[in-house]
């Protein structure tokens, strides 16, 4: 007998930031192949982003408040189920070595932007839609026990907090929030060593999606399921 590869379909929309490559491009791959209308928002967009049938929204750059409305008015008239804000930067510094511009940067990209765009986006989203916030691992202090990464660090931490506070007032209006660590994923931002590929990354998280519920929203998720600590 031949065995068949059952895919999911889902009926529903689905908004990515930083679509292009990594993380978010396994996103909306995957999220494509489960049927569901993808908006794919990006600085420049791919080849592998053309390859998939979805809406492209290139020149939305998320630290810029011309490319949130860019993303704001192609979304016009649109119900979002699931805005996955996953676009982030990384960059390193150590002690001694630190320069302002690049942790400026990165809380510009990792915690302000996302939680403008979605301020930008909330009258889009519905009873029952979902926003995921793509944070890391490395924004905990109870599991910081190398140092370093100062801005990086510093900038998911504020994020996690912002991310907290849009859970709680969103509660009202059963609208349910996940903040998320994908794991050590081979991607660009790491140079490509990690334990997992983006599209065991985007699996494993639209898993926690799929359990997210209002009961444990705003809490802090490692992609394999475990609860992380703040
Ligand atoms: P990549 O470096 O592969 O991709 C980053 C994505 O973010 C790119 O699409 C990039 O676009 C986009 N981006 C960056 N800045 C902006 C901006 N100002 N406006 C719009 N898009 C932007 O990283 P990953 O896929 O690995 O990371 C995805 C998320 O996962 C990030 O939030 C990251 O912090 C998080 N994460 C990743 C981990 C890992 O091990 N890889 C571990 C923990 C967290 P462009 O091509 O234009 O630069």
């Amino acid at each position: 007998m031949q065995s068949k590869v059952v895919v999911e379909v889902v009926d529903e929309v689905v908004v990515i930031t930083g679509a292009n490559r990594g993380i978010g491009l396994s996103f909306a791959r995957l999220y494509a192949k489960q049927g569901a209308t993808v908006y794919a928002a990006c600085r420049q967009t791919s080849q592998e982003l053309e390859a998939l049938n979805i809406n492209i929204l290139p020149g939305i750059d998320i630290t810029n408040s011309d490319g949130i409305e860019q993303l704001r008015q192609a979304l016009t008239g649109v119900t979002v189920d699931l805005l996955i804000n996953n676009a982030g930067i990384l960059r390193e510094e150590s002690f001694g070595q630190l320069h302002s511009e690049t942790i400026r940067e990165q809380f510009e990209t990792n915690a302000l932007a996302p939680i403008l765009l979605t301020e930008a986006l909330a009258d889009k989203l519905s009873a029952g839609s979902k926003i995921a916030f793509i944070t890391s691992r490395m924004s905990s202090i109870a599991d910081n026990s190398s140092g370093g990464y100062y801005g990086y660090r510093m900038s998911k931490a504020a994020l996690n907090v912002a991310a907290k506070s849009i859970a709680e007032e969103m509660k009202p209006r059963k609208i349910a929030v996940a903040i998320l660590h994908p794991g050590l994923v081979s991607t660009d931002m790491i140079g490509g060593y990690g334990d997992i590929t983006p599209d065991e990354a985007a699996q494993r998280l639209s898993t926690r999606i799929e359990e997210l519920t209002l009961d444990n929203s705003g809490r802090f998720w490692h992609s394999n399921g475990e609860e992380l600590p703040w």
